[in-house]
């Protein structure tokens, strides 16, 4: 039986028989622990594998095993990267199982972990993650940006690429000026898409977000949505259709990732990247872009239209990319696990040779950023969107 199709996508996270079901599937291969990149920082022991966590689920599902401090702890220290799903041979819908656990603990009150619970303190104050007074969510507009006071497609920055990592939102959507493609932006009264809080079983405070932007969309009469985010593109096709529908409120609306958008403006003739970009690169796939929503294509569609850039691929690449470390509320409560995992990866990026290390997602900028500049690496790293910048007349 395929569970990862038959496990139903459920808004509230809740456990059930189902569940229990799905993880006694597992066929014990360890296939999952060999690739999840958290398994190597639990000291070598087998709690701190995803098979084991299953193992776990499954237990507490049949009445076996209780929720202990422990255990969460265990569950949370995970980047929801899919990467153990992606190899999993028995199809088993590992990530949702791992969001449904998490939103259990934090029912029983034993989750989220101290940094979560601080994230949606400071998301529910002032909208997003970071603590950021929203009127400054316009910080990184320029001159040469365009948005308009009414479109049908609308710019969702993000608040990781707004707040903490602006370059890529202000160059990509450059481009998108460049070309006079019509966006409107509701710079002020974005909020954040709730991913974090998704992710770390917050559903309640999750709600309130998404309504909020469901109640947005809705005003500027949404019928695309665009971002940079690999996380925000995620959440919003996958979640919110969900939440939505929970909430009693309409979401009738395409979302499309900057890559997307790019390859569609490539394929029409309007977007021609011509002027000579004279570097080898490398390419991170994130894990929210490439595994989550299958855009591993795109990205390298776009490189490819670049003239005079050489791309070399490391060894985890596309579905067998591995992840920046950052995801899954990691980043926030377990800093020093989510930076060994970045610069192990930046140490994979380096081995090729290239120039640059480029990916598509704010949130693993700011990881490698942060590796980069820890380790002391002479790497270059860029967001696509600026060799596309760099490449137009
Ligand atoms: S989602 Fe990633 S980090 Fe989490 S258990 Fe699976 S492989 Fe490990
Ligand atoms: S890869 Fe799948 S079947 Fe194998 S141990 Fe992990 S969960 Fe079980």
């Amino acid at each position: 039986m395929n569970t990862r199709e038959n496990y139903p996508r459920r808004a509230e996270q809740a456990l059930s028989p189902l569940s229990a079901e799905a993880a006694d599937t597992c066929a014990r291969c360890g296939f999952c622990k060999i690739h999840c990149p958290t398994y190597p920082f639990g000291g070598g022991f087998e709690t701190y594998s995803p098979r084991a966590r299953l193992h776990f689920l499954r237990a507490y599902c049949q009445g076996r095993e209780k929720l202990t401090p422990e255990w969460v702890d265990r569950l949370y220290r995970c980047t929801s990267c899919e990467r153990c799903e992606a190899v999993c041979q028995t199809g088993i819908p590992l990530v949702r199982l791992w969001e449904d656990i998490r939103a259990e603990s934090v029912r029983r009150g034993l989750g989220p972990m101290p940094a979560h619970k601080r994230v949606r303190e400071m998301a529910e104050k002032f909208g997003n993650p970071y603590g950021e007074d929203p009127s400054r969510q316009t910080h990184w507009l320029t001159p040469e940006h365009t948005p308009a006071p009414e479109a049908e497609t609308l710019l969702f920055g993000g608040c990781t690429g707004t707040y903490k990592m602006p370059g890529m939102l202000r160059t990509g959507v450059a481009v998108l000026s460049r070309l006079g493609f019509a966006f409107t932006y509701a710079g002020g009264e974005e909020c954040c898409c709730a991913s974090p809080l998704l992710r770390t079983g917050q559903v309640d405070a999750a709600l309130s977000l998404i309504a909020r932007n469901l109640d947005l969309f809705a005003r500027r009469k949404t019928r695309l949505i665009i971002t940079p985010c690999g996380g925000c593109s995620k959440t919003l096709k996958k979640d919110y259709p969900l939440y939505a529908r929970r909430l009693g409120k309409p979401f009738d609306i395409q979302v499309m990732h900057f890559s997307e958008l790019y390859v569609r403006l490539l394929r029409e003739g309007g977007l021609k990247p011509s002027r000579p970009v004279d570097k080898t690169v490398t390419f991170h796939d994130p894990c929210h872009l490439g595994r989550s929503q299958g855009l591993f294509r795109e990205p390298r569609e776009i490189l490819a239209a670049i003239p005079g850039l050489r791309l070399t691929e490391m060894p985890g690449n596309r579905e067998a990319s591995r992840c920046c470390g950052a995801g899954g509320g990691v980043k926030a409560n377990y800093p020093q696990m989510a930076g060994d995992i970045a610069r192990d990866r930046l140490r994979e990026a380096e081995a090729t040779g290239a120039d640059c290390l480029v990916t598509m997602c704010p949130f693993c900028m700011g990881s490698f950023k942060q590796a980069i500049e820890e380790s002391g690496s002479s790497i270059q790293l860029c967001g696509l969107e600026e060799l596309l910048w760099a490449s137009l007349e």
